[in-house]
Order: C-alpha cells, then sequence, then structure tokens
C-alpha cells in the first residue's frame, strides 16, 4: 500500500478527511494512476500514527482522502538515533541514508571529517542535503516510517561533537578500540535514552585527534568485532545493534 506525508493541518480526524497536496498529487494521479476508492496509508511525520484512507476524489491541486480507521501503534523506535556520517566517497552517502531509515535512525547528518575525501563546497552540499532528504523522504514512505528523517547540512567534526553534547548516550564505533566488551556495556546502558549518538568515520577513519576530542567530549568509543568494516557498512551494523536491543527492550 502507498505511503504518504503530509501537514497535520491536512489531517481532519473528525470530518474522517486527509487532503494530500504537493508533488504527491500528480504522483498519486498519473504515476500511480490511483483510482477513487484505492486504499492508501498517510502518516503527520511527528505522531507516529499511520491514517488508512481511501481515495475519495481526484482534484487538480489535492487529493481528498476519506479516513478509515488509525493505526495507533508508533512504528518509530523508542529512542532518537543521529547517525553521525563521516562524508564517503562517490553516492554510497545515498545507500546509507536510505538503509539507515529503514533500520529506524531519527536524524543523519554528514560530518566533514579530516580525512574524508569528499569535500563538498557550499553550493554542492545544498544540493547534496536536497537530493539526500529525497532519498530519506522515499524510504520512509516505502518503510512505513512515522517520520521522515531529517539530513542536517554539513558539520565539522567539532560543531558534530558539540551538537551531541547533550545527548543521554553517544558512540564512536573505532576499529582499534579494544575488544567488544566496552561495546557490551554500551548497549547495556541505553535503557531509558532518549537520544543516542554513533559516530562513524569515512572510507579513511578517523584521525588520531579526532577519537581524542571525541573521546574528551565523553563519546565512547566502540568495537564492531574483529574485522574492518566499510564506512557503509558500519554504521549499518551499529544501527541494526540498537533497533535489535531498543525492540527487545523489556521483552
Ligand atoms: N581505519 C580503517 C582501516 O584501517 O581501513 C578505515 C575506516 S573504516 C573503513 C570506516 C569506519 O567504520 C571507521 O572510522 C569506524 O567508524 C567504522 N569501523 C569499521 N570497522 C570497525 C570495527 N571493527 N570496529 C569499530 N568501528 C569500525
Amino acid at each position: 500500500m502507498q505511503h504518504f506525508f503530509v501537514e497535520p493541518g491536512q489531517i481532519f480526524e473528525k470530518e474522517k478527511k486527509i487532503l494530500i497536496t504537493g508533488n504527491d498529487v500528480n504522483h498519486i494521479k498519473n504515476v500511480l494512476r490511483m483510482k477513487i476508492g484505492e486504499e492508501l496509508s498517510v502518516s503527520d511525520g511527528q505522531s507516529g500514527r499511520e491514517y488508512r484512507c481511501g481515495v475519495a476524489e481526484l482534484g487538480e491541486d489535492e487529493i481528498v482522502c476519506e479516513l478509515r480507521f488509525i493505526k495507533e501503534d508508533n512504528v518509530e523506535l523508542p529512542a532518537k538515533i543521529y547517525l553521525f556520517q563521516g562524508l564517503p566517497k562517490a553516492d554510497k552517502m545515498e545507500l546509507i541514508i536510505q538503509k539507515a531509515v529503514e533500520l529506524g535512525v531519527y536524524e543523519i547528518i554528514p560530518v566533514a571529517t579530516k580525512r574524508a575525501v569528499v569535500k563538498l563546497d557550499e553550493k554542492k552540499a545544498k544540493s547534496k542535503i536536497a537530493r539526500w532528504q529525497g532519498i530519506s523522504e522515499a524510504a520512509a514512505k516505502q518503510s512505513k516510517r512515522g517520520i521522515v528523517p531529517n539530513v542536517r547540512p554539513v558539520m565539522t567534526m567539532k560543531e558534530a561533537i558539540l551538537y551531541a553534547k547533550d545527548m543521554d548516550s553517544k558512540a564512536i564505533p573505532y576499529e582499534l578500540a579494544e575488544g567488544m566488551q566496552a561495546t557490551k556495556d554500551w548497549i547495556a546502558s541505553l535503557a531509558g535514552c532518549e537520544n543516542i549518538a554513533v559516530f562513524i568515520g569515512p572510507e579513511g577513519g578517523f584521525a588520531e585527534e579526532e577519537i581524542e576530542m571525541a573521546v574528551e567530549s565523553g563519546i565512547c568509543p566502540v568495537s564492531l568485532g574483529k574485522r574492518i568494516l566499510r564506512t557503509e557498512t558500519a554504521g549499518l551494523t551499529t544501527l541494526s545493534i540498537l533497533m535489535y536491543h531498543l525492540e527487545t527492550e523489556g521483552i
């Protein structure tokens, strides 16, 4: 079933009506060629509720949907995961964003670390962020997320560490970290955390001084095992471990 995001002001629960506007109107009418009565689902991007609807009117600039029922069970993880991703080469960021959204990430922050090969000037960064946000929205629709994870503007490592400063739990997967005990202890410490920061280096890894700066700021180096993972694997591995832990907590 197709999934769309609308602003909260487009949802009229009492009147059992939801309005879809913008680019999705053309997509519904001319790409998906949806018909009156066909079912679709809608989220407001904040409440985590899923509104199951039927197409009622195919207007010029808006689709009127008849609200059939509301699915309350929130699909979002019980904690917000912030993925600080060292800028990777080529279009790897698109894969990372798509998979991170499927795994429940809350926000993705591209980080221009010292060893990141990719250097984005302001203009390029702006168009990249717009493209990456589109990837996030498409993945959120496909995975029926309750929200569309935000892709923030590129930060320096210093800015990223500052942004993460007050988060409840912060870790930096580091291939030179000693053994899995610290990883196990970190995961065990997540109970009750509302926001979790994860820092992943680019292909060249983190510079020594970046690791030092992170540790000084209370970000805990953790191992992801004895093998060296690609940057795109490391973030998704960490998100998978967190998703499993957060979803099974209290079972
Ligand atoms: N320095 C690495 C090397 O020797 O090839 C390159 C960095 S690795 C390709 C990219 C990032 O993935 C690292 O900065 C780290 O964040 C994460 N990573 C990869 N393997 C890891 C491991 N075994 N444990 C923890 N983090 C790992």
